[in-house]
């Protein structure tokens, strides 16, 4: 395993944040990965894995080792008439996973299509989208702890999984590497169309197209994984700046949650405020409060807010990390002014 010294990271980051770590590996093995955990130089070293790189935001450079995840491979562990338990390591890329399973017809992860970042990334913070959520799905999480090199498997109760959410954010952050996941997904038609916008995307196809997916107007309807994924795929790529042209994190703020008394007290002032009840609490899209401060598609130098969606904070090109954070500071507190509600970052800070 060669250890590079000072080594650049804009490319490791789909924010394009140009800093250095001090130290940088990629490890392709888990015994690879023991090595550097029981390694003496780096015992006190600062750690920082990095898989897609697609959720973290650079401040400065990191003055540590960064250790990103290259470790691969797919396979079926077990199947049923109904059940298919697949087990992915870490270091491949997420959509790779969604389409292993749904070309083989899978149900359980096709509105999680298109989410940027590497299998490993995805428990941290409970990736969803389009009503699913990888908790739904997850059966155990494989990772090796940072300080004396043992792997353990983490159930799906014990990642303590939330709204974009683990114990891997928390209570154990930066205290495991993790190198696979399993997930168990089903052969039994499980769609889950509960977002209006994937509903309404799916039945303009059938209209459209009524061989391919499905059928039209007071048919029965019958789409595959791979329909689902598709329509994901296309709203996603209609909607969300793509990395590669404009540097992004995606969702840079977590959606808020509120009381139903709170809500009905911003609704009396803000009646057309989109709202959604989850587990008898409120979600509020905090693209929604974004805009309504005047922030959708304004530019501050060389960053700005997504002019088609106003939590996807961007680089126009060579901002630091330092500029990204003072904008979104700067958003925090007008929300906070105008609505008395406090964005939080989805994006992994690193200061
Ligand atoms: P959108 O369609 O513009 O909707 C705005 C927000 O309204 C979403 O954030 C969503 O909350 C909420 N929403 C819409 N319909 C809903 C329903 N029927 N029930 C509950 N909540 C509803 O959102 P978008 O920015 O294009 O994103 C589309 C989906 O991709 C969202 O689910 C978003 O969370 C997801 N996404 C996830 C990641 C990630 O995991 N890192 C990154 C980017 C986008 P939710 O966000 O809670 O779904």
């Amino acid at each position: 395993m060669k250890i590079h010294n000072n080594y650049s990271l804009s490319k490791l980051n789909t924010f394009g944040i140009s800093v250095n770590a001090r130290f940088f590996v990629e490890v392709n093995n888990e015994q690879g990965l023991k090595e550097i955990f029981s390694a003496p130089e780096f015992k006190n070293s600062k750690k920082l894995f990095l898989g897609g790189g697609s959720n973290v935001l650079f401040t400065k450079d990191f003055d540590g080792l960064v250790i990103l995840n290259k470790l691969k491979g797919i396979e079926v562990l077990k199947e049923d008439s109904k059940n298919v338990a697949i087990r992915c390591m870490g270091g491949d890329i997420w959509h790779d996973l969604v389409i292993f399973a749904t070309d083989r017809g899978l149900w359980g992860i096709e509105n999680l299509s298109l989410i940027p970042g590497t299998v490993g990334a995805a428990p941290m913070q409970n990736i969803g989208a389009y009503g699913a959520e990888l908790k739904d799905v997850l059966q155990n999480v494989e990772a090796y702890s940072v300080s004396d090199g043992v792997k353990k498997v983490f159930s799906n109760g014990e990642c303590e999984f939330g709204y974009r959410d683990s114990i891997f954010k928390n209570e154990l952050k930066g205290k495991y590497f993790i190198t696979a996941i399993t997930l168990k997904l089903s052969k039994i038609p499980k769609p889950n169309l509960s977002y209006k916008i994937l509903r309404e995307f799916l039945e303009k196809s059938a209209r459209n197209a009524p061989g391919i997916a499905g059928a039209g107007r007071n048919k029965i309807v019958s789409y595959t994984p791979k329909d689902i994924s598709d329509a994901v795929s296309r709203i996603r790529k209609s909607k969300l700046p793509d990395p590669a042209i404009i540097p992004n994190a995606g969702s840079f703020f977590k959606n808020i949650f509120v009381s139903g008394e709170k809500m009905k007290e911003l609704l009396a002032i803000y009646p057309e405020m989109p709202t959604f009840e989850e587990n008898k609490i409120i979600k509020i899209p905090s693209g929604w409060l974004i805009e309504q401060c005047g922030w959708k598609g304004k530019r501050l130098g060389n960053v700005g807010v997504h002019e088609r969606q106003a939590v996807v904070l961007v680089n126009y090109g060579s901002a630091s990390g330092a500029e990204v954070l003072a904008l979104a500071d700067k958003i925090i507190a007008e929300v906070k002014e105008k609505f008395g509600l406090e964005l939080v970052p989805e994006v992994n800070l690193i200061q």
